[in-house]
């Protein structure tokens, strides 16, 4: 089976968010269980400047605004995935990230530049490619590639295509004026097609004319289907439910393991769990907290936003040391946010500590040395932080919404509590102190999350699986 992966960006060669991830891992792991999955991305500098040896394999012109374009194929770097690099300077090549400039401002030109994109991708999907190898199917991702299944369509779909949502909240909105270079037809812009509200939707676009749509989890998946996590797309994500589908995200289960992770004092595993100890004796004195084994030590890690629920963290934060526990928490984002995370750990020396910045082996260091995660998100398509605890036998408290519902067993692995507030989340605190006071159910409790599988081998045979079931039908 011949995939084309369409994004707009990819780990390691640029990242903003958890696509970035996706795209870097799904790839390689789809082509493990023997799919011939190849990558379509732009040429932004940053991917240029880090791709090995690389090829010209076809010039494009007739592209949306007249811009013409190279294809250049290499790999992604680390692994033997075939990497088409859409190079057109005029778009892509800019000072400040892919889709903003230095300054944190949408470029003017956005509509145009992944136009391109999504052209390029229905262009390779199409008969008329200037390329021997043709894809079974395109997967699109978010709004960035969202026009790709519209121009599939209006080519006669020779294949078919899905679009998988990582974010909703980014749908790619833009003037009804957009249209005049996107060389769709007029009849495109309609509630059936990628009209939204007077304007274009390149998200819509996407999720009207795809033949499936995925997004990070299956309790997502039937979130965004109502208000108010559709975002607005609920009343078309809800006709389409019966081609939407969740699939969980996978974890780099090479860079997260505790038995051989670079970034820890000590390891640990299954069968050897007690460097655990070490890690938290040595994260207690790294953040100043006081060394006292016994105390129930709770970490966070999280972009400091409303959705991931500081504030009530910090609703709890003082019972957690009413109660003898420690808090520590890692982050960086809302001004606000950041200033009331310092202000609890100053009302808490020694038992409350914070680092507001982003450190990465202070985050693996967290995981390890914790006794228990905290992620109380108010919603969570997929989250990684609670999959990394349970793998390193860090036992996690989360709300139930999106990812963090499908991945924690309550009483089983974790902890879920039911409504994002202070009172439920305190209640569950409760729960964790108190079985962690009874050891030998606490160890049952962390070698049971440590049990669990989230390696991307899994995620990949769940989108072979829908693939197969696309082309049958087809
Ligand atoms: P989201 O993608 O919404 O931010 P996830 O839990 O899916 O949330 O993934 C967040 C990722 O970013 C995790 O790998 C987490 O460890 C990492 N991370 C977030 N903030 C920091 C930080 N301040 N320092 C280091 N890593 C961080």
């Amino acid at each position: 089976m011949k995939i084309l992966f369409v994004t707009s960006e990819a780990a390691p060669l640029i990242k903003t968010g958890g696509l970035a991830d996706v795209s870097g891992a799904l790839p390689p792991a789809l082509r493990e269980i023997g799919l011939d999955c190849r990558l379509l991305m732009p040429g932004y500098p940053a991917v240029l400047e880090k791709l090995g040896t690389a090829v010209v394999v076809a010039h494009f012109a007739g592209m949306p605004g007249g811009i013409e374009a190279r294809l250049l194929l290499s790999t992604l770097p680390k692994s033997d995935t075939p990497l088409y690099v859409l190079d057109a300077p005029q778009a892509y090549v800019r000072q400040g990230g892919p889709y903003q400039d230095a300054a944190g401002q949408d470029y003017v030109d956005n509509a145009l530049r992944f136009a391109l994109l999504s052209h390029a991708a229905a262009l390779l999907a199409s008969p008329g490619s200037p390329l021997e190898w043709r894809p079974d199917l395109l997967h699109c991702n978010d709004w960035q590639t969202g026009l790709a299944p519209a121009y599939l369509n209006f080519l006669g779909r020779p294949i078919p295509s899905v679009t998988t949502v990582h974010n909703l909240a980014y749908q790619g909105i833009f003037p009804p004026m957009a249209m005049l270079q996107l060389g769709l037809p007029a009849e495109s812009f309609s509630i059936e097609g990628l009209e939204y509200y007077g304007n274009v939707s390149y998200l819509k676009a996407g999720l009207y004319y795809s033949d499936r749509i995925t997004t990070v989890s299956p309790s997502y998946a039937g979130e965004i289907q109502l208000e108010p996590l559709g975002m607005g797309m609920q009343g078309l994500l809800s006709t389409r439910r019966a081609d939407l589908r969740g699939i969980l995200n996978g974890i780099d289960t090479g860079d997260w393991n505790p038995s051989s992770d670079l970034h820890l004092p000590g390891e640990y595993s299954m069968r050897a769990p007690s460097g655990k100890k070490r890690c938290k004796q040595k994260l207690q004195e790294e953040m100043g907290l006081g060394q006292e084994a016994d105390a129930p030590l709770f970490g966070v890690i999280a972009r400091m936003t409303h959705q991931k629920g500081l504030d009530l963290v910090l609703a709890v934060a003082d019972g957690i040391v009413h109660r003898g526990g420690q808090l520590v928490m890692l982050g960086t984002g809302d001004k606000l946010i950041e200033q009331a995370v310092r202000d609890t750990a100053a009302r808490h020396p020694g038992r409350v500590a914070c680092m507001i910045g982003y450190d990465e082996g202070l985050s693996h260091r967290i995981e390890a040395g914790a006794d228990s995660f905290l992620m109380p998100s108010r919603f969570e398509p997929c989250g990684l932080n609670q999959m990394y605890s349970l793998r390193y036998g860090t036992p996690p408290i989360v709300h139930a919404t999106g990812g963090l519902r499908d991945t924690v067993e309550d009483g089983v692995t974790g902890f879920v509590f039911q409504e994002p507030t202070p009172h439920a989340l305190w209640l569950a605190v409760e729960r964790a102190m108190d079985l962690f006071a009874q050891k030998p159910a606490w160890k049952k409790m962390m070698l049971a999350g440590m049990h669990r599988d989230f390696s991307w081998e899994n995620s990949a045979k769940a989108y072979q699986a829908l693939y197969e079931e696309i082309i049958g039908r087809q």
